[in-house]
């Protein structure tokens, strides 16, 4: 199992990081990715990723910090995603729910670290609350086709735009505290379209829920995607997030910012958009 969107590096898990960590492999976690909010996060998510081998890394800012995005900040983000162990940009978006900096300077934010990623030939997370049809109309003006929309709360018509772009849905603990609406989607997206993720320190998924959440809980949404599945599907990919794993990584046939081999966990994402063609 993978978490595909955790933030290790929050206050959250100062006193206890180290635990944290051997449940989440005692629980069957192979890898996790920390996902950058703002420059601090960023940065100090691409340390930890580098002194621990199971863990990766995004860097980016969150809609809520986007008028801290400058051209200084914006090199610096590329600085470190010069890391091997950055294998996206995020999480970026739109949060029209809290609406914390102004919509307009949340999509110049957007757009700048999409140009980012587009550049460094890297996958963005998406962040996306209540800003759905702008978002897909970002995506679709930016001619997006490799990224992940995170913890997705959208409905099918969402999802099947997503998955046309050539994007992935990502699923966490909401998943679990209502699952109509999910039901309805999981059963027309692919199994290889799914990727899982805690988006921890928050919204741990039941039977925790309002307690803080770790990686390890990761399996509570996994297991939710499988038992919500109207069909199972023997002959697809048997588990979200490990197809990652399971994937032979195509060879690059040029060289590329992040060196494939030691991203497991985005190989085949990079190889599935085509950029290493
Ligand atoms: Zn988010
Ligand atoms: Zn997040």
């Amino acid at each position: 199992m993978i978490d595909s969107h955790a933030h290790l590096t929050v206050k959250a898990y100062r006193r206890d990081l180290e635990a944290v960590l051997a449940r989440a492999g005692a629980g069957g976690v192979t890898s996790i990715l920390t996902v950058g909010f703002d420059m601090a996060s960023s940065e100090a998510g691409v340390h930890l990723a580098e002194k621990c081998p199971d863990i990766y890394a995004a860097v980016g800012i969150h809609p809520h910090d986007a008028t801290t995005l400058n051209l200084d900040a914006l090199g610096r983000l590329e600085e470190l995603a010069s890391s091997p162990k950055v294998v996206a940009i995020g999480e970026i978006g739109l949060d029209f729910y809290r609406d914390l900096s102004p919509r307009r300077t949340q999509e110049d934010a957007f757009r700048l670290q999409i140009g980012l990623a587009k550049d460094l030939e890297l996958p963005i997370i998406v962040h996306d609350r209540d800003a759905h049809q702008r978002t897909v109309q970002v995506l679709r003006e930016e001619s997006v086709s490799c990224g992940v929309l995170h913890c997705f709360s959208g409905d099918l018509n969402l999802a099947r735009q997503g998955i046309e772009l050539g994007l992935y849905i990502s699923f966490a603990g909401p998943i679990t505290f209502n699952g109509k609406k999910a039901e309805e989607i999981l059963g027309h997206i692919p199994d290889e379209r799914i990727l899982v993720e805690t988006d921890c320190p928050y919204l741990a998924p039941v039977p925790n829920r309002g307690k803080r959440n770790e990686p390890a809980y990761v399996r509570y949404v996994l297991e939710r995607v499988r038992s919500r599945k109207s069909t199972p599907s023997p002959n697809r990919t048997p588990a979200p997030s490990s197809a990652f794993l399971n994937r032979p990584a195509r060879p690059p046939s040029r060289s590329v910012v992040t060196p494939v081999a030691t991203n497991r966990l985005y190989a085949f994402l990079w190889w599935h958009c085509g950029f290493l063609v």
